[in-house]
């Protein structure tokens, strides 16, 4: 898959300097779009792209010592100030829906888990575009960019897949992997495979579950105010309409048949964002600077979230 967007490839060789076309781009980031966070749109940390540092708060400044860790959360300069690390102590888990190996195992996936309600598949093989970009290696995109600009705020980050293993996990364990991690914010990156004209985004919430191993009581709360943010800013930082099919305008959808919001005993959303069936829709999941700014926004909603 070929995209202008930017590249997070960790194994190219790092500058030291920040070259004119650093410079020159970020000269041209509308800083409206972008709210409080600057991203330098050729780089992010250790990616050798820029500056080395993918994202500052423009209220606090980064020490140019500060910059070029890849792992600002685990790792901070002795020099950099506290407030470069907002989220600190925070745990935010993403799950990139399905994984790109699912298709290849359909025995494993096809299995029944119990997601409180009732007995539904492990896990499923996502939705494509017409021209066969998966869901799957999108959510895992989507899911990098927004560690790095999650871990860039000093939160720790955890992902239920990474590529790493050859299907799954199943939808129990996924929802297991926030709760064991006590995270303070889950998100469950999707897009949806809908009909050609539904377009826009949805945040999935939620609804009030309290059967078999599935109580949802304590979470719809918090995960409303999660799934508004994130609402909000995704719609703000992508400039995407909320759904036009699903959620009357809101962009927002309350459900309890998916066992990875029923069985989140943590703040948890889902997030459709886009309809990889519709050729406009497409075109945005399908662009890496669509895709950047799409975790910009999601990102954007968690920190919101968990800053209060
Ligand atoms: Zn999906």
């Amino acid at each position: 898959m070929s995209y202008a967007g930017p590249d997070f490839e960790p194994s190219r060789p790092r500058r030291s300097r920040r070259g004119p076309l650093t410079v020159a781009v970020v000269a041209l980031v509308p800083g409206a779009l972008l709210g409080w966070l600057v991203y330098e749109a050729v780089g992010g940390p250790g990616d050798g792209g820029g500056s080395g540092r993918a994202a500052v708060r423009t209220s606090a400044p980064a020490a140019p010592g500060a910059s070029g860790s890849p792992t600002v959360s685990a790792a901070p300069s002795s020099s950099a100030p506290a407030a470069t690390a907002p989220l600190k102590g925070k745990v935010v888990v993403i799950d990139p829906g399905h994984n790109p190996g699912n298709f290849r195992h359909p025995t494993e996936i096809g299995r029944q888990v119990d997601i409180g309600t009732n007995k539904k598949e492990c896990d499923t093989t996502g939705t494509s575009t017409n021209a066969g970009y998966t869901e799957a290696d999108y959510t895992l995109d989507v899911a990098r960019r927004m560690r790095k600009l999650l871990q860039a705020q000093g939160a720790t980050v955890k992902l239920t897949q990474d590529g790493d293993r050859p299907w799954g996990p199943c939808v129990d364990e996924r929802a297991r992997i926030g709760n064991d991690a006590h995270a303070d914010a889950v998100v469950s990156v999707h897009a949806d495979g809908s009909a050609a004209g539904n377009r826009g985004f949805h945040v999935i919430l939620p609804d009030s579950v309290h059967q078999g191993a599935a109580d949802t009581r304590p979470i719809v709360g918090p995960s409303r105010d999660l799934g508004e943010r994130v609402a909000g800013s995704f719609g703000r930082v992508t400039g995407s309409a909320p759904s036009n099919y699903v959620g009357g305008g809101t962009g927002l959808v309350t459900r309890k048949d998916l066992g990875g919001l029923n069985l989140s005993t943590v703040p948890k959303v889902f997030i459709e964002c886009g309809n990889m069936r519709d050729s406009k829709d497409a075109a945005l999941l399908t662009d890496g600077a669509w895709r950047q700014k799409a975790a910009q926004g999601i990102s954007e909603g968690i920190v919101s979230f968990l800053r209060g």
